[in-house]
C-alpha cells in the first residue's frame, strides 16, 4: 500500500529535555520521496531559525545555522557528520559545527522547488517541507474539469443511495474530476492510543483504525479511486509523517479519523474540523488534545500558521469538511436516536500542517460519553460511521465537477 513510502530513522534517541544551557540536537528524520521531502529535526528546546536556499545548475542546497546548540550525546550516531541518503531528492545532510555553540545544517538537494518551514512544540521541532518543482499540483486540480452532463444524472450516490447497494463502476471516472487517490489516516495507533475509555474497555486508535479500513472497503467496493491508509495496522506514525505521507502520494483528498472526548461526560455529537486559526475556545481544546500539547502552545503557533495556511486548500477544505460532515450526520440519524450535529469548526491541528490537498479532520463520536462510547463498540455503527464518510467524499468529488 505505501509502496512508494520510505522513512529512514537515523536514530531514534528517548527524548529528554534540558533544564538550562544549549539546545541539544537530537535527532534528524526525513520523509523522502522522488518529488518531494519532509525533514524532521527534534530539538531538545526552542530554537529559531532562519534557512537559505542556494540553487545551482541540476542541484540545490537549503542550510541554516542552530546557534547556542550542540549535538545531544548519541547524536549523530558514530559521530558521522555526512550523512549519504540518495532517497527522493534529498541526496545528504551535513552537520558541522561552527566554533562551540553553533551547528550547522546542510540538505543537498537533486532539486529544490517550493519550500516551506514550521514549527512544532512538545516536544520541539523543525520541519521543512521542500518540493522538487517550484508548484505542488495536485491531480484534482491538474485535471479538474466540468462534469459531462450525462455522468451528473447517474452520479447520484449521496442524498439517495446507501453503500451496499450496486453502484456504478467508477464515479470519479464517469465524471473525470481526476481524483485519483483517497488518504486515510487513523488518528492515533502504537504507543499512542488516543482517548481511552476504561469503562468499556476502548481505546481511539482501535476505533480509527476499524473505521479507516470500512471506508476502505466501501471505496475499493465502489469506485476505482486508489486509497491508502496512513497505518494498516496498529503502529506508531507521528503526527508530521502522516500529511508527509498524503503529499508524497499525491493524494487528492486527505482525511484523519478521530473520536473525541470531553471532561463533560455527556458531552455528545459528530464534528468535522479543517485546517485554520480559531478564536473558539472548545475548537482549540479538541486541538490540543490531538496535538497532545496544551492549547496556550498552539496560541503560540500562530505567527507560524498564518504562512503555512497562505499555501494550503482552506476553501477546498471547508468544503470537504461540510459534505463530510453532512454525510455523517444523516446516514447516521436515519439509524440512530439523538445524534447531534456539532457542525464543521475550524482548528490548528499539526496532522493536517502543510497538507497539499483538501483535507479534513472528523471527530466521529465522543468516547468520553457512556452512550456513544457503547455505539462505538458495536460494529454497525461504526459501519454507518464509515458510509457517512463514504457518502461526504463522493459528494465532494462531484462538487468540484460543478
Ligand atoms: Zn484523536
Amino acid at each position: 500500500m505505501l509502496k512508494k513510502f520510505f522513512a529512514f530513522y537515523l536514530l531514534l534517541p528517548a527524548a529528554f529535555v534540558m533544564a538550562k544551557g544549549p539546545v541539544r540536537l537530537q535527532n534528524i528524520r526525513y520523509y523522502a520521496y522522488a518529488e518531494y521531502t519532509r525533514v524532521v529535526l527534534d530539538l531538545s528546546a526552542n530554537l529559531k531559525i532562519s534557512e537559505k536556499v542556494i540553487k545551482r545548475g541540476d542541484g540545490g542546497r537549503l542550510f541554516f545555522d542552530l546557534k547556542n546548540c550542540r549535538f545531544a550525546a548519541a547524536y549523530p550516531p558514530d559521530k558521522k557528520n555526512e550523512i549519504q541518503i540518495k532517497a527522493g531528492n534529498l541526496k545528504q545532510i551535513r552537520l558541522g559545527r561552527l566554533g562551540r555553540q553553533t551547528i550547522r545544517v546542510v540538505f543537498d538537494f537533486d532539486q529544490i522547488g517550493k519550500h516551506s518551514r514550521f514549527y512544532l512544540t512538545s516536544p520541539f521541532r523543525i520541519v521543512f517541507d521542500i518540493y522538487r518543482e517550484a508548484t505542488f499540483v495536485s491531480h484534482a486540480q491538474e485535471e479538474r474539469q466540468p462534469a459531462p452532463e450525462t455522468a451528473a444524472t447517474e452520479g447520484n450516490l449521496p442524498g439517495g443511495r446507501q453503500p451496499g447497494a450496486p453502484s456504478a463502476p467508477s464515479i470519479a471516472r464517469q465524471l473525470g474530476l481526476g481524483v485519483h487517490r483517497i488518504v486515510i489516516d487513523p488518528g492515533h495507533g502504537g504507543k499512542d492510543p488516543g482517548t481511552v475509555n476504561r469503562t468499556l474497555g476502548l481505546k481511539e486508535k482501535d476505533i480509527t483504525l476499524d473505521i479507516a479500513k470500512r471506508l476502505n472497503s466501501i471505496l475499493n467496493e465502489h469506485v476505482e479511486l486508489e486509497v491508502i491508509l496512513t497505518r494498516p495496522r496498529d503502529d506508531y506514525v507521528a503526527l508530521e509523517e502522516r500529511a508527509a505521507i498524503a503529499n508524497s502520494n499525491q493524494g487528492d483528498i486527505f482525511i484523519s479519523i478521530h473520536t473525541n472526548s470531553a471532561p463533560r461526560r455527556t458531552a455528545r455529537g459528530i464534528e468535522s474540523y479543517y485546517l485554520n486559526i480559531t478564536a473558539d475556545p472548545r475548537a482549540m481544546e479538541v486541538a490540543a488534545q490531538e496535538n497532545a500539547m496544551s492549547s496556550k502552545s498552539i496560541a503560540e503557533m500562530r505567527s507560524i500558521l498564518d504562512q503555512i495556511l497562505q499555501n494550503s486548500k482552506i476553501a477546498e477544505s471547508k468544503i470537504l469538511a461540510q459534505y463530510i460532515q453532512e454525510n455523517m450526520v444523516g446516514n447516521l440519524k436515519e439509524k440512530y436516536a439523538a445524534i447531534e450535529d456539532l457542525g464543521v469548526k475550524k482548528a490548528p491541528f499539526y496532522v493536517l500542517l502543510g497538507a497539499q490537498m483538501p483535507s479534513a479532520l472528523v471527530e466521529v463520536s465522543f468516547l468520553s460519553c457512556v452512550d456513544e462510547a457503547s455505539r462505538l463498540a458495536d460494529p454497525a455503527y461504526r459501519q454507518a460511521i464509515a458510509a457517512g464518510l463514504y457518502l461526504g467524499i463522493i459528494n465532494f468529488i462531484q462538487s468540484l465537477g460543478k
